[in-house]
């Protein structure tokens, strides 16, 4: 039987995008080896650009958007996967040129697909999602080059984003002296709840400065880019790792290579997009060993219809730690 789903679809008409809530028979949905019962999906920045069509995210319409989701395989063309199986979807493409998590149901390549950990819940697996995902491939590549719990204080930029928070959160219970870079007086107390032992207000990151500057960071998780990611560089200690993972401040790095050549400084790229499927494993085993609590902490559970707002939101810097959307509410 074709059945009928609730999705949020995106349409283009004479160039102008439309994001409005639509029933879409099953038939209506690409080929894929999996198909998903979606039980919850998230919103990140990269969706906010997406629905918005603010960022040139998709280019072929109709579209169902939503970089990740959480479900339950409905049936399988693959032996990776029997109907009944918990799943986790994050990057590939999807909710980019393959459509997404925004969505009761799904079509997918079984390589994409993550067996959900039997201690996560689905709603704290999407709490986690792409932003958490990046968070720990960002914690790891840290520890990777060297950054201990017992060494110097590690920043975190756009700390009370999605992914900031996973990461303030993640470093604060490994031990870490995290500092709590934020534009948002109002986010302070939040932060400390998370586990920042400071704060530092974005703009004295942000602000022109001397090539280098005194030592402070041994590491640092950068989710804002631009002269942030600069200003980070500068006063980043001797032999510390900077963690780069976002542009929400912009693509531009005004820097220069004495960071680099006079503290060797490692900049170390962080992609959750097409990370390799042992590295997702091994980070889904850690983030179902992280405690509960974050996941009250920063989330919030909302409908479908409310990304309408969201999404403009996000892209404003307005939102606060991470959205978990209810595609069935
Ligand atoms: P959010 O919007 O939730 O968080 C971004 C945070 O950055 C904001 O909350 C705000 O924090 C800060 N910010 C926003 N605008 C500016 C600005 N103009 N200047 C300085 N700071 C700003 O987004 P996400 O956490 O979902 O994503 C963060 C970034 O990471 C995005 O650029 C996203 O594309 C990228 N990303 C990359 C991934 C990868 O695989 N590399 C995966 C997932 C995300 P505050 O108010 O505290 O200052």
């Amino acid at each position: 039987m074709d059945q009928l789903v609730k999705a949020l679809v995106l349409d283009n008409t004479d160039g102008k995008q439309q994001a409005s809530i639509k029933e879409l028979r099953k038939s209506d949905f690409p080929e894929g080896e999996v198909d998903v019962q979606i039980l919850y999906s998230s919103l990140n920045y990269k969706d906010g650009l997406a629905i918005t069509g603010k960022g040139k995210i998709v280019r072929s319409f109709p579209f169902v958007p939503g970089i990740d989701f959480v479900g339950v395989v409905e049936d399988s063309r693959s032996p990776r996967y029997k109907k009944g199986d918990k799943v986790i979807l994050t990057g590939w493409g999807v909710g980019e040129r393959y459509w997404g998590g925004y969505s009761q149901f799904a079509r997918v390549k079984a390589e994409w697909l993550v067996p959900l950990p039997e201690s996560l819940s689905p709603e704290w697996a999407m709490s986690i999602g792409t932003a958490g995902l990046t968070a720990i491939l960002s914690v790891l590549a840290l520890e990777k080059h060297g950054v201990q719990p017992n060494g110097r204080e590690v920043v975190v930029t756009g700390a009370s984003g999605g992914v900031g928070s996973m990461a303030v959160a993640i470093l604060a219970k490994r031990g870490y002296k995290v500092v709590a870079s934020t534009g948002r007086t109002e986010t302070h107390d939040y932060l400390r709840s998370l586990g920042a032992s400071d704060i530092i207000d974005r703009q004295v990151l942000a602000s022109p400065g001397k090539p280098l500057e005194s030592e402070r960071w041994g590491g640092a998780i950068d989710t804002v880019g631009g002269t942030t990611l600069a200003g980070v560089l500068r006063s980043t200690a001797y032999g510390g790792s900077v963690a780069a993972c976002g542009l929400a401040g912009g693509n531009e790095l005004p820097t220069t290579v004495f960071p680099f050549i006079l503290r060797g400084v490692n900049l170390l790229g962080i992609d959750s997009v097409n990370s390799p499927f042992e590295m997702r494993q091994e980070v889904w085993k850690l983030a179902a060993e992280l405690p509960a609590e974050i996941y009250e902490q920063v989330t919030r559970i909302v409908p479908l219809q409310a990304l309408f707002s969201l999404s403009e939101e996000i892209l404003k810097g307005q939102v606060r730690g991470r959205i978990v959307v209810d595609v069935n509410a």
